[in-house]
């Protein structure tokens, strides 16, 4: 009767995001007075989960899971669930669990949310609050399904650390090679990922050309940031493609976004605003982006940019 949480992980190792949703499970399994079993796919030591509130770790190593496969993945979910008898499902809204997490609605018969943002109802019938409308609105969604999975937001919960053992458990479920096979996947070494970014520092067409994009960079870099751009950023090739935030591009939920020479139109907005903080760098105090932002610079991107990066590497030098 555990609650189950699916905690994602890259090269053997867990992402932040496996401790948020770990965390969050552990809050759920407290309302429903139970324990939390984790899932974890080729992580090479799973203790670090103990210390956000995991009881058990079902572990399960398999090199054909080197390689996501939203099918497979979903299979393993669902064996582990059942080995569970669990009532709840837990996941991150990470594109990967968006993925997957529809397959293993229908192989639990189950009803499924995605983009939560708080702790469930504690009262019958078993409620969630979403995100609706790209973050314009919340929404109460009733699951009234046996079988009930949740989407965690990204940094909706955050961390909360719990002292504890996890025990850990080696699990081999039946795994049946899908349809369709990814031989492999090349990724971007060295660079913070936009769904993995704390931070995220975003340039638009303000910034004139790509030759000015050595300052977002350097401002990531002493961040230890994700770069990202508007779209016709990434249209005129300044950027890559990869790097398009908004309505059409990545969603970001970070819980620092700061937007440098972005006039904040509302389909870029639709893909940033489930971030905590922002910051506008704008040089029009007419820009639509300061309704939105927390904090606003008014000011020429190419003179408040190297001073904050002037400040924040002395700002570090003093740590
Ligand atoms: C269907 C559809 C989907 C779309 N999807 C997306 C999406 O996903 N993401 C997205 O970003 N856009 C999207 N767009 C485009 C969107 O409408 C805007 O055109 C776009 O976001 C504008 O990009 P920008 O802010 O970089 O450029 P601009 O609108 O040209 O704004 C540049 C800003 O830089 C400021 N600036 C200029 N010089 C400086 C300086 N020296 N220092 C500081 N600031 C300066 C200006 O004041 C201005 O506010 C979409 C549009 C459509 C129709």
């Amino acid at each position: 009767m555990s609650v189950l949480v699916y905690t994602e992980s890259e090269q053997g190792k867990f992402k932040k995001v496996a401790f948020e949703v770990a965390s969050y499970a552990k809050a759920v399994a407290d309302q429903l007075g139970t324990s939390v079993t984790a899932v974890a796919v080729n992580v090479e030591d799973t203790s670090a989960l103990a210390n956000y509130g995991v009881d058990k770790v079902l572990s399960v190593k398999n090199p054909v899971l080197d390689v996501f496969n939203a099918k497979v993945y979903a299979d393993v979910i669902k064996q582990a669930a059942d080995k569970e008898s669990s009532q709840v499902v837990i996941l991150s809204s990470s594109a990967n669990s968006k993925y997957l997490a529809p397959l293993l609605a229908v192989h639990l018969n189950a009803g499924y949310a995605s983009n939560v943002v708080a702790l469930p109802s504690n009262t019958s019938p078993f409620t969630v609050k979403r995100t609706a409308f790209t973050n314009k609105a919340f929404e109460f969604m009733q699951i009234n399904t046996a079988i009930k999975i949740i989407g965690l937001s990204n940094n909706s919960f955050g961390l909360v650390e719990s002292s504890g053992n996890a025990t850990s458990e080696a699990f081999s479920p039946s795994i049946t090679e899908s349809g369709i096979k990814v031989e492999s996947v090349d990724k971007v070494t060295g660079k913070v990922a936009i769904a993995d970014a704390d931070i995220v520092v975003s340039g638009g067409r303000g910034l004139k050309g790509p030759e000015n994009w050595g300052m977002i960079e350097e401002l990531a870099d002493v961040l230890g940031a994700a770069t990202a751009c508007s779209k016709p950023v990434s249209d005129m090739g300044w950027r890559p493609h990869g790097e398009h935030v908004g309505q059409t591009g990545k969603p970001v939920a970070a819980n620092l976004y700061i937007a440098i020479g972005i006039s904040g139109a509302i389909q870029h907005l639709a893909g940033i605003n489930a971030s905590k903080v922002k910051v506008v760098i704008n040089i029009d105090p007419e820009a639509p982006f300061f309704k939105a932002a927390d904090y606003g610079v008014v000011g020429d991107a190419f003179e408040v940019v190297p001073n904050l990066i002037e400040k924040l590497k002395a700002f570090k030098a003093q740590q």
